[in-house]
């Protein structure tokens, strides 16, 4: 393998030469390295190997194995194994781990406007997260929220619109919100102990003891294909949609600054456009698979499938109103992120009322109402 690095080499190094006219082979440019490994760890928030989520690191690490032909190998940690996952983020911060996998909603106890990267109540989707942290001035942003920490944060895969989650009863008006514990993270859990309910925030390793054991009444994971996976239809009746709460959620992966800055720039490259690649697979995944799994809950494990009542919803986006207004007053950074998130979001909401909302309607009127309904 070292032979066939060293050959690799120093054939980009002739070419190199070649193209520059300098007629030497230097062997490598001084930001391929000299053939110098790098052996990561990976920390994840998920249950190793867990569809989806815990597939995503698990893809990036084949990614950039192969890409480098070995010079970073980078070896995946499911939630408990070296840190618990609610730790992944001070792991990275500290060197424990070189890289991390979760959601940064789960840091904003420590850090407020890491809210914003993972999903804000009535926001943004999938499309339009992508296009904000991409093109719109998004990833900048989260990288100096990160910065004070040595963290450098990367896009790390959407489950596009996830479902509203799993309620042990039924819920018929906003009454019925109250004193209901739930397992519901980020903002959308103070929007939702606002609305009268309790939020908790529980990994995802231990949301269906929580149910079972009647610690929770309520809990939002992701979506069919991810819930199905951990049996939540086998401790809760009821399923309802739409996911207000988390419109897009996007993942993250992180990386120790110091330990990024180390690497050679086309290693460095690497693990950018690994994620970057890993980032759009997570979301093409979710999307083949959500389908079919609504389908095995409904038709093979009797789910009943509600929607949210609209008075339900109202109330959750007039908390949503107060819960962010309370946040940008408090946090400056906070206040910077809200108000480039939300001049994107409105700004991507006038093309895409009459791009995807428009197209959807027309697809809808011609062919008919999609939605699976057990609703009686
Ligand atoms: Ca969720």
């Amino acid at each position: 393998m070292l032979l066939l690095t060293a050959a690799l080499v120093a054939v980009v190094g002739f070419w190199a030469a070649e193209r520059t006219g300098g007629g030497r082979v230097l062997s490598a440019g001084p930001g391929v390295g000299n053939g110098e490994r790098f052996e990561w760890k990976l920390v994840t928030t998920w249950p190793k190997n867990l569809p989806g989520l815990g597939t995503a690191p698990e893809t990036f690490a084949r990614l950039v194995g192969e890409l480098s032909d070995g010079r970073l190998t980078v070896r995946v940690y499911g939630a408990g194994e070296i840190v618990p996952a609610l730790g992944v983020f001070d792991a990275v911060s500290g060197g424990v781990a070189e890289m991390g996998h979760g959601a940064s909603y789960y840091w904003k106890g420590k850090i407020p406007a890491a809210v914003f990267f993972t999903a804000v109540p009535f926001g943004m989707t999938a499309q339009e997260m992508n296009g904000w942290l991409h093109y719109g001035g998004g990833e900048a942003l989260w990288r100096e929220t990160y910065a004070p920490f040595g963290v450098v944060p990367f896009a790390g895969g959407s489950t596009g619109v996830q479902m509203a989650g799993w309620f042990n009863r039924e819920l018929t008006s906003t009454e019925d919100l109250r004193g209901l514990k739930m397992r519901i993270p980020g903002l959308a859990g103070e929007v939702f102990t606002a609305a009268g309910g309790t939020a908790v925030n529980i990994p995802g390793g231990e949301v269906y003891t929580s149910m079972q054991t009647g610690v929770i009444d309520a809990v939002e994971w992701v979506g069919p294909y991810n819930d199905l996976a951990l049996g939540l239809h086998e401790v809760a009746e009821y399923y309802y949609y739409p996911g207000w709460h988390e419109p897009g959620a996007m993942l993250e992966f992180i990386v120790n600054a110091d330990a990024l800055a180390a690497l050679p720039e086309d290693l460095k490259a690497i693990v950018r456009d690994a994620a970057r690649a890993t980032n759009q697979d997570m979301l093409d995944e979710f999307t083949a698979r959500n389908n079919a799994s609504l389908e095995t809950l409904l038709k093979e494990h009797e789910v009943k499938l509600r929607r949210l009542p609209d008075d339900v919803l109202a109330l959750l986006k007039e908390k949503s109103d107060e819960v962010m207004a309370r946040l940008v007053a408090g946090d400056p950074m906070a206040r910077k992120v809200y108000a480039s998130y939300r001049e994107f979001l409105d700004a991507v909401r006038a093309y895409h009322g009459i791009s995807e909302q428009a197209y959807i309607n027309a697809r809808t009127t011609v062919l008919g109402d999609p939605v699976p309904r057990s609703e009686e």
